[in-house]
């Protein structure tokens, strides 16, 4: 296991995680991601694994259809940090453009059919 940190683009959110070596990115094409355009972590971090802290204002959060995923987002720059997932929640995926030390777009990707699940 690896620590990983990251942040919004203005700092306000921040998180540390572990999780395997990030060798790989997902891309899903359900109706928010592929609007946001991120390169998300294959890898779906438990709630013990991860640890956020914010700034004022904080984090909001977008919900959708179903409403048990959860888009957070940071208040003040707007970056989409992370999101519960819908099949784990309390369970994140986080944008790896974030995450530091992390060539997020060079990363090989793999394309999650999320389009369907909707
Ligand atoms: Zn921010």
């Amino acid at each position: 296991m690896m620590t990983y940190s990251g942040r919004c683009h203005c700092g306000a959110v921040r998180f540390t995680f572990s999780a395997p070596r990030i060798e790989q990115a997902m891309r899903c094409d359900c109706s928010i991601c592929v609007r946001k355009g991120i390169s998300l972590s294959m890898t779906v971090i438990a709630p013990q694994d991860i640890e956020i802290s914010t700034d004022d204002p904080g984090l909001g959060t977008y919900m959708f259809g179903t409403m048990t995923a959860r888009h957070h987002f940071c208040r003040r720059c707007g970056i989409h940090t992370f999101v519960e997932t819908r099949l784990n929640p309390g369970h994140y995926r986080v944008n790896l453009g974030c995450v530091d030390g992390l060539d997020a777009l060079r990363l090989p990707e793999v394309l999650y059919d999320g389009r369907s699940m909707e």
